[in-house]
C-alpha cells in the first residue's frame, strides 16, 4: 500500500521552502521507485483567507491519515490580530493535539565551516549537536482550567500547569531511548524547586532511569539550563524538557547555531508518525523574495524518511548532500556576508545533484 505524504506549505517563506522539499522528494521517489502518494493542501493563514478556518477539516482529516506531513510555516502580521481560534498558528496546535504528537525532537547541530554564523566563539560552538526532546502537548500551553477574567478588581489571568505519569513517562521513553542511540547522555530540566509539577516530573525520571542503566541521566534547572546551553552547550547530548521550558531551550539552542534556517524538527506520536518542520516561522520580511534557506525544510524531509516512512538510505543520502553543499562553500543569504548566495529556487537543485554524485 502506498504512504501518504501531506505537504502544508502555509504561509510565507513555507511555501517557498516547502516547494524545496518537495523538489527533493520528487527525486527521492523516482530514484528509489518508492511508492508515495504525495498531497499538497492550504493550512494557517493562507487557508483562512481560502476558506475562513486556518485549519479546516478536510485538511485535519487528511493529516489524520497520513504516514507523514511536512509542514512548512504559518503566520504573519496580515493575521495578526483575528480572534483566538481562527490565527494560523491555532493550525500547528491543532494538528500537535489531535495528532497526539506528543513528542517534538529538536536537533540543533553545527557545520563548523558556519561557526563564524554563531553568537558564540569557535572553541565554545564547534561540533555542536544536541538533541532536544520538547513535550509538546500537555503543560502549561493546554492546560485547564485557564482564562481571562476581567470582571473583577483587580482582573486577572491564569494559566495551569499540568502532567499526569503517563504523559512524563511517554516523553522520558523517547528521551532515554534518543539517548541509546547517541552519546549516551540524558539531563532532564524542569524547575523542582519551585514547581510541584517538576518536582513530580523529576521523581519519574529519576525512577525510569533505573531502566537504562546505560544512561547518564543529571537533573537541571530551567534557568541554569538556559544559562549552560549559552556558556558551555557542548555538555549536552539529549535534553529532556516540558512544552513550556522546552520551547524556551530548543530556540536558545537553535540560535547558537547561527542560523534557524538549518534546524529541522519532528513531532511524533507513539507510532513514530509525525510532522516534519523546519524550527523557523513564515519569515514576513523576506517572503516571496526567493531569499529562504530551504535547508531546514530539506532536513526535515529528511527526518520524515528517517522516522515515519521507513527510508533510512535516502535520509542518510539527503543528510550527506546537506553536508557536502555546506563544505563545499555554497551559502544562502542567511549564512553569510557575501553578496554572493544562492537563492532558494537553486538549492534543491544543488542537493539533487549532489545526492546523484554520492
Ligand atoms: P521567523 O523564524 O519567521 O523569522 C525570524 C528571522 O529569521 C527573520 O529575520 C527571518 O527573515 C529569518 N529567517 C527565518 N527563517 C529563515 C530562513 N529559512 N532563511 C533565511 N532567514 C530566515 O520568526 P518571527 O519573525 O518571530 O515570526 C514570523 C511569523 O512566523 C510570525 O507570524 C510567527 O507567529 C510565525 N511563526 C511560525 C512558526 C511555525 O509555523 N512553526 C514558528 C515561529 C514563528
Amino acid at each position: 500500500m502506498s504512504k501518504k505524504v501531506l505537504v502544508l506549505p502555509g504561509d510565507g517563506i513555507g511555501q517557498e521552502v516547502t516547494a524545496s522539499a518537495v523538489e527533493v522528494l520528487d527525486f527521492i521517489i523516482d530514484e528509489y521507485s518508492l511508492d508515495f502518494k504525495v498531497t499538497s493542501m492550504n493550512v494557517g493563514g493562507t487557508a483562512y483567507d481560502e476558506s475562513g478556518s486556518p485549519i479546516p477539516d478536510n485538511v485535519l482529516d487528511a493529516a489524520k491519515e497520513s504516514d507523514a506531513i511536512l509542514f512548512g510555516a504559518v503566520g504573519g502580521p496580515e493575521w495578526d490580530d483575528l480572534d483566538w481560534d481562527d490565527r494560523p498558528e491555532n493550525a500547528l496546535l491543532r494538528l500537535r493535539k489531535e495528532l497526539n504528537l506528543f513528542a517534538n525532537l529538536r536537533p540543533a547541530f553545527l557545520f563548523n565551516e558556519l561557526s563564524d554564523a554563531s553568537p558564540l566563539k569557535k572553541e565554545i560552538i564547534n561540533d555542536l549537536d544536541i538533541l532536544i526532546v520538547r513535550e509538546l502537548t500537555g503543560g502549561i500551553y493546554f492546560g485547564e482550567p485557564r482564562g481571562i477574567f476581567l470582571d473583577k478588581e483587580p482582573n486577572y489571568a491564569f494559566n495551569t500547569m499540568i502532567y499526569n505519569e503517563e504523559e512524563i513517562r511517554r516523553i522520558a521513553r523517547i528521551a532515554f531511548e534518543s539517548a541509546q542511540k547517541r552519546n549516551k547522555k540524558l539531563c532532564s530540566v524542569e524547575k523542582a524547586n519551585v514547581l510541584e509539577v517538576s518536582k513530580f516530573w523529576r521523581s519519574i525520571v529519576t525512577e525510569m532511569s533505573e531502566d537504562y542503566p546505560d544512561i547518564e541521566l543529571s537533573h537541571q534547572l530551567a534557568d541554569n539550563a538556559a544559562m549552560q546551553l549559552v556558556l558551555n552547550p557542548n555538555q549536552f547530548d539529549v535534553i529532556v524538557s516540558s512544552n513550556l521550558f522546552g520551547d524556551i531551550l530548543s530556540d536558545i539552542a537553535a540560535t547558537l547555531t547561527g542560523s534557524i534556517g538549518m534546524l529541522p524538527s519532528a513531532s511524533l506520536d507513539s507510532s513514530f508518525k509525525g510532522m516534519f518542520e523546519p524550527c523557523h516561522g513564515s519569515a514576513p520580511d523576506i517572503a516571496g523574495r526567493n531569499l529562504a534557506n530551504p535547508l531546514a525544510m530539506i532536513s526535515s524531509l529528511s527526518m520524515a524518511l528517517k522516522y515515519s516512512l521507513n527510508e533510512e538510505e535516502a535520509a542518510n543520502k539527503i543528510d550527506k548532500a546537506i553536508r557536502k553543499f555546506i563544505e563545499s562553500g555554497n551559502r544562502t543569504i542567511d549564512i553569510t556576508t557575501d553578496k554572493k548566495y544562492l537563492k532558494t529556487s537553486e538549492v534543491a537543485k544543488k542537493i539533487i545533484e549532489m545526492i546523484k554524485d554520492e
